[in-house]
């Protein structure tokens, strides 16, 4: 697991840096509170840091206060992207007795601290802590974004995945679009061979999804059958392309369900794609959302198993 380690007093940081090996931590070294903030604030940032109190450039609380003030920035995407953001664990190391440092890094957003000179037991001990508190903000993260059955994004979390890219195609004046994918008749899937093997239908067409769409397309579970699918980049005759191989996907080879036997098991599955481009008319969340609903309504009125605008 990487580590973060910021101290500018080379004995000491040589110190941690050996124990912190010792234990198999992957060690990230910094001198100064810049270098550290931008390990932090970073690509693949380390979830485990060890602050000194006292670092030149940011102090280890500076730090804490810059890193937990991230997820309450206002501006356009920048607080959705940050609220997607994994839990970064913070250590402040301070020196034994000074009481008031302890309480300020706390309060600065630091989760615990240690004081110099540490004993090596004790700092174990306390990033085991560590490791169990990112254990479990993960495992909220994951059940706070993520659909339980699919495994695709929620419904919230594909929603604020719309608004962060709507605000950058607009800024950057670049198309984007969005395909609301409903299957056909599903209520006749789950009263024809019951609701597991309706389950198993919504579970292989997320999969089947994910597999024919580009890797940086953005695809969620919506409502009960209902897919929604973003495609930053995408419009015109490609938009058109890419849902109609989606589509595709779907009726190309037939579902199983797992309760019934040979031919009976077959179960042929079809969907309704409404696609909307954003433009002047169609620019917020809720406008692309409902022209996008319009269209695959039209799609299922014109008989189903097609792709609308
Ligand atoms: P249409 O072609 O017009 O979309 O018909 P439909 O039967 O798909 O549409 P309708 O909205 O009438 O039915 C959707 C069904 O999806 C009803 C609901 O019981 C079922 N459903 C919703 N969520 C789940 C789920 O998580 N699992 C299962 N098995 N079924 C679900
Ligand atoms: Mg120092
Ligand atoms: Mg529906
Ligand atoms: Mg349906």
């Amino acid at each position: 697991m990487k580590i973060l380690v910021a101290e500018d007093d080379a004995t000491s940081l040589f110190m941690l840096q050996s124990l912190l090996m010792k234990w198999e931590y992957d060690v990230i070294a910094a001198s100064d509170g810049q270098e550290a903030l931008s390990v932090l604030t970073g690509e693949d940032p380390p979830l485990l840091a060890i602050l000194d109190w006292m670092l030149p450039g940011e102090s280890g609380p500076e730090i804490c206060r810059k890193l937990a003030s991230r997820g309450l920035l206002k501006e356009d995407g920048g607080r959705r992207e940050e609220m997607m953001k994994p839990y970064q664990y913070v250590i402040i190391l301070t020196v034994k007795g000074e009481k008031e440092n302890v309480v300020a890094g706390l309060e600065a957003g630091a989760d615990d601290y240690i004081t110099k000179p540490f004993d090596a037991h004790e700092l174990k001990m306390r990033l085991m802590v560590g490791r169990r508190i990112l254990d479990l903000q993960e495992k909220l993260r994951n059940a706070a974004l993520y659909d339980a059955l699919t495994g695709l994004l929620n419904r919230r979390a594909v929603i604020e995945r719309l608004e962060q890219e709507l605000c950058r195609a607009s800024r950057n004046e670049l198309p984007l679009s969005v395909a609301l994918l409903d299957i056909d008749h599903f209520k006749e899937v789950n009263d024809t061979y019951g609701h597991a093997s309706g389950d198993a239908v919504l579970v292989e067409s997320a999969r089947r999804i994910k597999a024919s769409v580009r890797p940086y397309d953005i695809v969620g579970r919506y409502g009960g059958e209902e897919f929604l699918m973003v495609f930053p980049g995408a419009k015109g005759g490609a938009l058109d392309a890419l849902c109609e191989r989606v589509r595709n996907i779907f009726q190309a080879a037939p579902f199983y369900s797992a309760e019934h036997e040979g031919e009976r098991s077959k179960m042929d599955v079809t969907a309704s794609i409404g696609i909307c481009e954003n433009n002047k008319e169609f620019d917020t969340v809720d406008s692309i959302l409902a022209e996008a609903d319009r269209a695959m309504y039209r799609a299922k009125k014109k008989g189903r198993n097609l792709v609308s605008r």
